[in-house]
């Protein structure tokens, strides 16, 4: 077994740590007090190569797999501590970008894809609405076809982008009479479109330059042209396949954020005295560091080990969901950790752990809770 990474790989990580030291981190903390999306600091990502990493070559992407674009997450977490940005990203490329990449004709490929992968235009996915968010199959929003056209109406929330957004790919059911998980379809929507807005924007503990909102449909009329993949197959062709590329690569965001939270406490550690001597020499404090370095570790295997069978095309859904359920645990608690190494300093705004507590907690919940992925296992332990 080879756990190292080829020198092509370490480079990546390397200049984007970089990148996101320079460009990213400065008004990190500033965009989260704001609830700022920076839109100048997307475009600086764009012209790194990161808005398109995982997209197809021939459209402009950098044709990456689920292990390199997680590694790519992780570095910018890293360098620019900056969780909503990885979020944004995130979602911009596995669920914004990937479903079209994977499901689109040669037309939408070709309208879409080159001006997602620079970054001038960003991408949001909608399956989640109010009353229907792990229960994905139970969704209410309807898509109505009307001779060679479509209807589309209702309301999807929790839309990573949503505001910002210039595609949008969303999932609705056109069909109600099709068996429980069936009937669904999906389909690619300009964010101009007359009848698609933008609702209420939601004001996040975390993760906070990550704009999120709902997204409405109201009578939304699109010619078939527009559906993506085929109909009545959404909720697994694309939705689930949405969730399997946000466990395998998504979390590099998390990974990214515990070593930062790692080397700041043993760096705050090293020079914060107490007793006569630095807090980093008493036992208690080395041992949380040594608890954040095998949460680390473990965490970063798992996540590898995922993203890893799935560019292999082997099967990884157990491994993908073990990974998400467990670096969410961990990310939280590497956290609390830093916190308290911090000591009362790590209470207030002025220092990023308290920031990075409020980012960690969104892992056990977007894109799959925790529950859901542990009722995944045990499925799979007891079939
Ligand atoms: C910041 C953020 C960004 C997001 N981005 C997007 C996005 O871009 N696009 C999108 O479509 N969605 C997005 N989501 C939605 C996200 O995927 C859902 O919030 C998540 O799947 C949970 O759904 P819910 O919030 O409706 O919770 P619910 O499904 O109502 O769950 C509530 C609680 O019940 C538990 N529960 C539910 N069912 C079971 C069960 N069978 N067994 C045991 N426990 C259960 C859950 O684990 C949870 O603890 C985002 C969410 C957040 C918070």
């Amino acid at each position: 077994m080879d756990f190292t990474l080829s020198d092509e790989q370490q480079q990546l990580h390397e200049s984007l740590v970089a990148f996101a030291r320079d460009v990213v981190e400065p008004e990190a903390g500033a965009r989260d007090r704001e609830g700022r999306f920076d839109r100048a600091v997307w475009d600086a990502c764009g012209e790194v190569g990161l808005t398109g990493i995982c997209i197809s070559e021939e459209y402009g992407g950098g044709g990456a797999g689920a292990l390199d674009t997680g590694l790519a997450l992780e570095a910018l977490a890293y360098g620019g501590h900056d969780a909503g940005l990885g979020l944004s990203m995130g979602a911009h490329l596995v669920i914004g970008s990937k479903p079209i990449d994977l499901h689109g004709t040669p037309e939408q490929k070709a309208k879409y894809l080159p001006k997602l992968a620079s970054g001038e235009w960003i991408g949001a996915f909608g399956i989640t609405e109010p009353d229907a968010g792990s229960d994905t199959a139970s969704l209410t929003s309807r898509g109505v076809r009307d001779g060679d056209h479509w209807i589309l109406n209702g309301t999807k929330t929790f839309i990573t982008n949503g505001p910002v957004c210039d595609v949008f790919t969303v999932v609705v059911r056109t069909d109600p009479d099709a068996s429980a998980g069936a009937g669904m379809t999906a389909f690619v929507l300009d964010a101009d479109t007359p009848g698609l807005s933008v609702g209420n924007h939601l004001d996040k503990m975390g993760n906070r330059s990550s704009p999120t909102s709902e997204m409405i449909m109201e009578d939304v009329r699109v010619p078939d042209s527009a559906r993506l993949g085929a109909e009545g197959s959404a909720l697994w062709a694309v939705g689930f396949e949405c969730f399997d590329w946000e466990r395998t690569v998504m979390l590099g965001s998390a990974i990214g954020g515990m070593q930062r939270g790692l080397d700041d406490a043993i760096a705050y550690a090293k020079q914060r005295e107490a007793f006569g001597k630095p807090i980093a020499h008493f036992q208690a404090i080395g041992h949380k560091f040594a608890d954040m370095k095998m949460n680390l570790e473990a965490s970063r295997l798992m996540l590898r080990q995922g993203a890893w069978l799935k560019d292999q095309g082997l099967e990884h859904m157990m491994e993908a969901s073990m990974a998400k359920a467990f670096i969410a645990k961990c990310a939280l608690e590497n956290a609390d950790n830093a916190i308290q190494v911090h000591g009362g300093w790590g209470y207030i705004k002025d220092f990023p752990v308290e920031r990075a507590w409020r980012d960690a907690k969104l892992s056990s919940i977007g894109g799959g809770t925790t529950e859901i992925q542990k009722m995944v296992i045990s499925r799979m332990l007891l079939s």
